[in-house]
């Protein structure tokens, strides 16, 4: 439960760790047994690889087994998932049961996370951690036919992850009820602010027991975030891990500048350099998402695209071939990229970078990850530079630029003008109310890029009920992306 008697601890509690996994492994080698954790979570830890805790989860886990509400600084890549997933199982394991009876198995946690890919990945960490006790987890998301998720929730289910709008969608429809949550999570609670899930998440909060335990991650520290923290903490600690800064040591940062027209050329020319085994490449737009995996097939690479105008089951099929290997190139925006956990990838391409600074330092955060080195590779163009400007602002640090050396193979015709861009994560997840008409295309110069696109994957199902979103101009970055720890 939340720590009322501990008023100083919001600001007194601040601790800071080291950058990245490794180097406070030999400063502070803690061990999982020493946080104190149970028998059955460690077996699965081990199982699952894992020697020491990341600072996050050396942070966190004391203080979550403590019962205080948690305010994380904290990004995908830093171990956040397992910081709060495996408190939180310690503390229900007194109440797991393995009768069969729903009753048995109330909602016991709820994890709000803003995407259905985060969603997905947090419940996989989950199950991996719980797999040797009788707790049971479950995720929802919207996208997805609604009554394929009934009977699992009826089932009974202790750990719930969900996003906020199909959450909504099934209190609605009484599939579930939150009277019984003790501990809620909020996880890439700025994210979830970005895409305009505040309405959502007051609702769902208002539905919640007051005497609870709640954990607060974000990956940046706004006004915003501070006020949200205040409305759903009791005096919680405050801990930050500023591997989120770009400066992560462990991944090397090149820029080529290049005019627009010859960043195919150089792209195709990186992709088949020794280091590109696999790699994310991202761009601004759906369109040139889908226009360049086209260009890359036709190359010869194996490439496809991720982006907002797939049906979730696409999405899903797409990200389950690069995760095998089967495919090599992952074509993204920075929206469907959100929260994807690939391990060991090696290189991320921003093939187009983009306006919002804090973009960049999601997207290389993409590599890198638990420690191992990455490559981040930015194409900027002449237009482009004004944003390299605001990106080496915000990293505080100089990225190495190199000139290409462009090898000009035959390409197809220039790339059209008039995209229409991904224009808020809004567009993309927009799940309840219904997307508006297109607006008329332009002509090109090649028709082929006027056709629509054509998914590698079989017809998905038809998509359900969408989740509400209200649209908000982007925010500036906040604090914790622009200091850097020792
Ligand atoms: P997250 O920040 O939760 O998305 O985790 C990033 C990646 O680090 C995931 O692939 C986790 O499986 C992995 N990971 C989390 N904790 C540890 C740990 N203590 N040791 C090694 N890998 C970890």
């Amino acid at each position: 439960m939340a720590a009322p008697d501990r008023p100083e601890a919001y600001n007194a509690a601040t601790r800071k760790s080291s950058d990245i996994f490794p180097e406070v492994n030999t400063l502070n080698p803690v061990s999982f047994a020493d946080l104190k954790l149970a028998p059955a979570l460690l077996k699965a830890l081990t199982e699952s690889g894992y020697v020491h805790p990341t600072p996050i989860q050396a942070e966190a886990i004391p203080q979550v087994l403590a019962g205080h509400d948690l305010m994380a600084g904290a990004q995908t890549g830093t171990g956040k998932t397992a910081a709060f997933a495996l408190p939180l199982l310690q503390k229900l394991l007194p109440l797991a049961s393995a009768s069969t009876s729903p009753a048995k198995h109330p909602v016991r946690a709820l994890i709000l996370v803003p995407t259905r890919e985060l969603a997905i990945q947090v419940e996989e960490s989950v199950k991996t951690y719980a797999k040797h006790t009788s707790l049971r987890s479950l995720v929802v998301f919207g996208g997805v036919d609604i009554k394929t998720q009934t009977p699992h929730l009826k089932n009974g289910v202790e750990i719930l992850v969900a996003t906020p709008g199909r959450l909504l969608d099934h209190i609605e429809q009484k599939t579930v009820q939150l009277n019984t949550v003790q501990i809620l999570v909020l996880d890439e609670a700025d994210r979830m602010l970005d895409m305009g899930f505040m309405p959502d998440l007051k609702r769902i909060l208002a539905l919640l027991p007051r005497t609870r335990q709640s954990l607060m991650f974000s990956a940046t520290f706004s006004a915003e975030i501070k006020k949200l923290s205040e409305d759903f903490l009791i005096y919680p600690t405050l801990i930050e891990v500023a591997r989120s800064n770009a400066s992560a040591e462990n991944i090397t940062q090149k820029v080529y500048m290049v005019e627009q027209a010859d960043k195919h050329a150089l792209l195709t020319q990186i992709l088949r350099g020794e280091d590109a085994s696999q790699a994310i490449v991202f761009t601004k737009t759906k369109l040139t998402a889908s226009r360049l995996a086209r260009q890359l097939q036709r190359d010869g690479l194996s490439a496809d695209a991720i982006h907002g105008d797939k049906s979730q089951l696409e999405r899903m099929q797409t990200l389950d071939a690069f995760k095998q290997g089967k495919v090599s190139v992952l074509i993204a925006t920075d929206v469907a990229a959100r929260g994807l956990d690939i391990d060991s990838l090696p290189m991320v391409i921003n093939y187009e970078i983009p306006h919002a600074a804090e973009d960049y330092v999601h997207r290389i955060g993409r590599t890198g990850r638990a420690g191992a080195s990455g490559t981040a590779i930015s194409l900027v163009s002449p237009e482009e530079e004004k944003y390299l400007v605001e990106i080496e602002k915000l990293i505080k640090q100089k990225i190495t630029k190199e000139t290409a050396n462009i090898e000009h193979a035959p390409r197809p015709q220039r790339a059209p003008r008039g995209e229409h861009h991904e224009r808020t994560p809004r567009a993309e997840h927009h799940e309840r109310a219904p997307r508006p008409a297109a607006a008329p295309k332009k002509p090109s110069h090649d028709p082929w890029f006027d056709k629509p696109y054509e998914p590698s994957a079989p017809p998905p199902a038809p998509a359900a009920k969408t989740e509400t979103h209200v649209a908000k101009p982007k925010k500036q970055v906040g604090a914790l992306l622009g200091r850097r720890q020792g």
